[in-house]
């Protein structure tokens, strides 16, 4: 009898953006969990890439070269994949430093809300969850939210403190979905929006964004992801079949502790779909 392989998952973070696991661990974790293909996806950040293709080599996993970027669009914030870059092309280089280049400040005046409202030592709280000096990030103070006991969860620090409308949410502008899709497609890789079932935005909304990230030579959408009930992955199938776009799957995994999706335990995605693999020569 064969088995069939897991479905390949294409979305997943290591302590060089917001993960838990270093990118060694986090490829040995995707072997024990019997993955063959893994894309690690940084936040805004490649410099994980390299010490996870060493730690590929010479075992089944295909090592797939991913970022997740961060971006703004009409005051919300996206994410946006890149999969199959190149982590030495200079433009997608210079375009996540620049974006990067932001979160210092914004975590001053993260510290800043939290402590008007009474929540002191975050600075140094936050920084002890991370482990990349340029990329610290909402998921590091969550961390430390939790483990003062401020909240009894990620979940709950972001309802309650940092998510977008509570009272420590610092608005941030990222980059433009158009240089994101364009640096992405410079360093040879394919854009794909990100967990399209997060955002805030209407039916005319969301086919508004899809239209516009297409026409600007965006590639595919996550159909199948941990943020997405069920339900959804029907409803951004269907996008994918309108708008002629390939379809991507990822479990977003960021922590053994926290995640919903553990590697290797995507389900696969729905028939007559195009998977973004076949645009990676996978
Ligand atoms: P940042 O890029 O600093 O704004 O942080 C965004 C990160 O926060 C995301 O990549 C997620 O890992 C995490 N995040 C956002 N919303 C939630 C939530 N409701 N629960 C848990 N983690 C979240
Ligand atoms: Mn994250
Ligand atoms: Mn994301
Ligand atoms: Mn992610």
């Amino acid at each position: 009898m064969v088995l069939p392989l897991p479905t390949p998952d294409l979305h997943s973070h290591s302590t060089h953006s917001d993960g838990t696991l270093t990118p060694e661990e986090l490829v040995a974790r995707a072997l024990e969990r019997g993955l063959a293909v893994l894309a690690l996806t940084d936040h805004d950040d490649m410099s994980g890439l390299a010490a996870a293709r060493a730690a590929a080599r010479g075992t089944a996993l295909t090592l797939i070269n991913g970022v997740e970027i961060s971006v703004s669009w009409r005051g919300h914030t996206l994410h946006i994949v890149g999969l199959g870059i190149d982590p030495d092309n200079a433009e997608l280089a210079a375009g996540l430093a620049a974006t990067r280049s932001g979160r210092e400040r914004r975590a001053g005046k993260i510290v800043a809300a939290l402590d008007a409202v009474g929540i002191a030592g975050s600075a140094e709280g936050a920084r002890e969850f991370a482990q990349n000096d340029e990329l610290i990030s909402r998921t590091h103070f969550a961390r430390f939210l939790v483990k003062m006991g401020a909240v009894k969860d990620m979940q709950s620090a972001f309802k309650r403190y940092l998510g977008a409308g509570q009272p420590c949410f610092v608005p941030h502008q990222w980059a433009s979905l158009g240089d994101a899709v364009d640096w992405i497609k410079a360093s040879g890789g394919v854009a794909v929006i990100a967990h399209p079932g997060r955002y805030p935005l209407d039916s005319a909304q969301m086919r508004e964004l899809i239209g516009e990230f297409r026409d600007r030579g965006g590639a595919a959408i996550e159909v199948v992801t941990a943020s997405h009930k069920p339900h959804q992955y029907a409803t951004f199938a269907a996008h994918a079949r309108a708008f002629g776009l390939a379809a991507s799957a990822g479990s977003d995994f960021h922590s053994p502790e926290e995640s919903y999706h553990d590697l290797g335990s995507l389900p696969a995605l729905p028939p007559e779909l195009v998977p973004v693999g076949r645009l990676l020569g996978l």
